[in-house]
């Protein structure tokens, strides 16, 4: 039976059998009171020990296994389960996922996109906790399998690493921690409302975008055959003279690939996911450690920062997001030059940029440059390049205004909605639609930028996709900024254009 219906989160080939879990199961057994908060404070102890132990090997997590300590040594969560022990008479499993749940309904029920994927985390610490009370987990050390369980929770598959060869789930995001991970981990990872049952074969391949269940013979040795050519096809940044292949990431996680696959650096580091992934203001500390430790691991390659871009469906949750774009930075100036100030120091290789979202205006762009000249003047730190997002219909049409940055990389995410009102989840379906209008309004920001000598990069989705990419470089734009594990496509299109 071939499968086609899913969503992919992370891309690969595998062949292996199925293993189902369910992480709801929890101990229905009631000791006594005393017996379960014994258990309970040991559980939570444990449990404190092994993420201890698992930041010591994980340290592109550490970030996420801080704010699970933090939610875990919760004195009220501790405090919350011990009551309803006493009170309800159930077992520590039971208690912890009911005060638990609360949290994350609150988080399911919000608007934001990104709150509503934290619920995930907070399922994670249940997880985590519910293992150590119980031993539901065990046979998830056995083999080799292809893990189908409603949603991937950071622990089982940290956990579990070296046994899942492959994710299957009911619900999940792109830009949750697991699939971060599992593109990190080269782990095909898709969620999808399959039918299937425990050691039921199976190949997923999302290049064909197609599950095989029961597969033949004949598919399994044609895969196994794929599967060899696809290892010996390095994934490794091909030869590619003066042009930039340079990569988005939106966390340290993502950067130790930029390195292993050869790219020349980070075109764009997409700062908003740090601030989204807390609920108080980072302090300036906190901040540059982050972009200290960025800027350790790329060494002196290129290396740009975006400041944070929020507003639409990317929220925080301790100040109020405007329409996305400088609105945001005026009314919330504090975290601007927090930001700014923790970015400078952190520029110790003098190779650091800085890029603004979403500027329309000429007045917008030298408005932010001199905050941020101000702020170098006041602390005395080396200046960077700073550049700009060409992502609004406005400044497209008004490029000529723009000679004055350093830099450029358009946003074809944003352009595409400006433009064609085509929104970003359908951009590349629809692609047909508007490319060749696209591409010729392009043609002029490229002769722009000759002229002025402004270095020019596309860092939207529309250059991971390799035909795309070529014309990208027919027109004359030599910088594209893709998802790393979009380096094969970046290869085939460098390749293709050489090639002409
Ligand atoms: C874009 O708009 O193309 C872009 C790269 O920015 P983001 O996707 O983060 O809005
Ligand atoms: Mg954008």
């Amino acid at each position: 039976m071939k499968y086609t219906n899913f969503n992919i989160l992370a891309n690969g080939i595998v062949i292996g059998t199925v293993l189902k879990y369910d992480v709801n199961l929890i101990d229905d057994i009631t000791k006594t009171s005393e017996e379960e908060i014994n258990k309970l404070t040991k559980a939570i102890s444990l449990s404190i020990e092994q993420i201890n132990e698992m930041k010591k090997h994980h340290n592109e997590l550490i970030e996420y296994l801080d704010a699970q300590i933090l939610m875990i040594s919760d004195p009220v969560f501790l405090k919350k389960s011990k009551e309803l022990i006493i009170n309800e008479n159930i077992s520590a499993s039971k208690a912890i996922n009911k005060v638990l749940n609360i949290y994350i309904d609150n988080l399911r029920n919000s608007t934001s996109l990104y709150l509503q994927e934290r619920a995930t985390d907070i399922k994670d610490i249940i997880i985590r906790i519910n293992s150590n009370l119980n031993d539901n987990m065990n046979h998830l050390k056995l083999n080799k399998y292809i893990l189908l369980t409603d949603t991937l929770y950071p622990s089982l598959l940290i956990n579990n690493k070296d046994n899942i060869i492959g994710v299957i789930t009911r619900s999940g995001g792109y830009s949750s921690h697991s699939a971060i991970l599992c593109r990190q981990w080269d782990i095909p990872y898709v969620v999808s409302d399959i039918e299937l049952n425990d050691n039921d074969k199976i190949i997923i391949d999302t290049a064909s975008n197609i599950i095989i269940t029961n597969p033949t013979d004949k598919e399994i040795n044609k895969y196994e055959l794929d599967i060899k050519k696809k290892e010996e096809y390095s994934k490794l940044a091909i030869e590619h003279d003066d042009y930039l292949f340079l990569a988005n990431v939106s966390n340290n996680i993502d950067l130790p690939k930029v390195n292993k696959y050869n790219f020349d650096g980070v075109g764009l580091y997409r700062t908003e996911l740090i601030f989204m992934n807390t609920n108080r203001p980072y302090s300036f500390d906190e901040q540059y450690k982050i972009y200290k430790n960025a800027v350790d691991i790329i060494g002196n390659k290129y290396l740009c920062f975006r400041t944070f871009d929020i507003g639409d469906d990317k929220k925080l949750s301790y100040v109020q997001t405007y329409k996305k774009g400088i609105d945001n930075y005026r009314n919330n100036p504090e975290l601007f030059t927090t930001q700014i100030r923790a970015l400078l120091k952190a520029n110790t290789n003098n190779n650091l940029r800085i890029m603004f979202p979403m500027i329309e205006t000429k007045e917008e762009f030298k408005f932010l440059k001199n905050w941020v000249v101000k702020i170098n003047k006041e602390n005395n730190y080396n200046l960077p390049k700073i550049g700009m997002m060409l992502e609004t219909k406005e400044a497209l049409l008004h490029i000529e205004d723009f000679k004055d940055v350093d830099f450029i990389s358009i946003g074809t995410n944003d352009l595409t909605k400006e433009l064609y009102n085509i929104n970003r989840d359908n951009a590349l379906d629809n692609k047909n639609v508007y490319i060749h209008d696209l591409l010729d309004k392009l043609k002029n920001v490229v002769t722009f930028c000759n002229k002025n000598n402004i270095s020019l990069s596309v860092c939207g989705e529309l250059a991971s996709v390799s035909d795309i990419a070529l014309s990208l470089y027919e027109i004359g734009i030599k910088n594209l900024s893709v998802s790393p594990s979009s380096i094969q496509n970046l290869n085939r299109a460098y390749t293709d254009y050489k090639k002409k």
